[in-house]
């Protein structure tokens, strides 16, 4: 199997196997008095110093969550209402391409009487800074702008961003699930208040996330219950997932200096597929992650493909949502001005730690016979 697709989730990396696999068989709740209470809470610190030195945050609280989506809800949510109560401010500000977690959660805020000002994004991917600016003023309660797009890899200037919403006193969330781990990340750089990451992205378990907020902010929290984790997020936090996500952050922190064979491996994966008959880049021209890549294809139907090249042994994902009886494009790539019909027709090729020179050679010739194959209309 050639697999192209950590983007939707990377294959567990052995240490985090490992550390999982010894943490599950201790006993003790981080919240229990005695030496195994100890021995889980030295545990969940060890996955928070990893978290803070990943993202470059030394004086970062982390909160555990169940995922990367729990983490951005709790950002958007749980910052957004504490403003509205401690400033009175009711408008929350995104870009037009963020994650379904961060769309989703702004919905949800409509219906408690925020407004929701989504700003677009040029033909390249990138948030059209101006734009921005324009929509934030005090009367803004939060700032969400993801740091890497999940479908083009493109960056976000989400530093900028966060000039420019200081200015306002408005804090700034970044959702930093598909950055984290793929290039250094440094909030404090950034300049941003929370961020949120995902372990399963970086090599670590599924089921756990955290979001990482600078000391003093504060945010309402979307449990109730035992006020674990400072009240921020009650519930037992799962120490084995915990003891994995240490260990991913740590080993993707390492691999860092292998960016640039990625990236290497990754144009050459584009020289091969953009020469292509029909093949058209998508989000290439902008800064991005170095292990995405996206195009798309005249004439062909994203979901076909990616089932093609999955018989073939090579797995991708699709820019296109598949209905019962029709395929949708990608909202990120509408917000881009990409026509729907070309939109339909791309697919996403992500690398990872664990992708070879041979991968992508093998890829190159998979993709070309699955777009044959599935070629429409001509
Ligand atoms: N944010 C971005 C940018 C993502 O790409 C994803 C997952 O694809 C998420 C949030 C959600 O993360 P999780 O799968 O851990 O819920």
């Amino acid at each position: 199997m050639i697999f192209l697709d950590y983007n939707a989730t990377a294959p567990l990396r052995l240490e985090a196997l490992e550390a999982v696999g010894e943490a599950v068989r201790c006993c003790g709740n981080p919240a229990s008095q005695h030496g195994a209470g100890r021995a889980a809470r030295r545990r969940v610190e060890a996955a928070h110093d990893a978290v803070r030195d990943l993202v470059g945050a030394p004086d970062g609280r982390v909160v555990l969550t169940a995922s990367g989506t729990e983490a951005d809800n709790l950002a958007l949510d749980g910052i957004a209402r504490r403003r509205r109560e401690q400033a009175g401010t009711t408008t929350v500000v995104i870009s037009a391409i963020e994650h379904p977690a961060i769309q989703a959660a702004a919905d949800r805020l409509t219906r408690t009487g925020f407004e929701i000002r989504r700003v677009s994004v040029g033909r390249d991917g990138r948030l059209d800074l101006a734009a921005l600016e324009k929509a934030v003023d005090a009367d803004v309660a939060l700032v969400s702008v993801m740091l890497a797009n999940n479908e083009t890899g493109v960056l976000q200037p989400v530093a900028d961003v966060a000039r420019h919403a200081r200015q306002h006193g408005v804090p700034v969330h970044t959702d930093a699930v598909q950055a984290a781990g793929k290039i250094r990340v440094s909030m404090d750089e950034l300049g941003v208040d929370a961020l949120s990451l995902s372990a399963h992205k970086l090599g670590g378990p599924r089921g756990i996330g955290a979001l990482v907020l600078r000391p003093g902010m504060q945010l309402e929290p979307l449990w109730h219950g035992g006020g674990q984790q400072d009240g921020l997020r009650s519930g037992t936090p799962a120490v084995p997932l915990a003891a994995g996500l240490a260990a991913a952050a740590r080993a993707a922190r390492r691999d860092l200096d292998q960016t640039a064979t990625l990236a290497s491996m990754r144009d050459e994966l584009e020289n091969g597929i953009y020469a292509l008959p029909d093949a058209v880049p998508l989000g290439a021209a902008a800064a991005r992650l170095p292990n995405t890549a996206l195009v798309a294809f005249r004439n062909v139907q994203s979901n076909l493909l990616v089932d093609r090249l999955s018989d073939a042994g090579v797995m991708v994902s699709g820019g296109a949502a598949c209905h019962a009886d029709r395929v949708e494009a990608s909202p990120v790539l509408l917000a881009m001005g990409v026509a729907a019909e070309l939109a339909i027709g791309a697919v996403r090729l992500s690398l990872g730690s664990g992708t070879t020179p041979s991968d992508v050679a093998r890829a190159v010739e998979k993709v070309r016979a699955a777009v044959e194959a599935v070629r429409f209309g001509i």
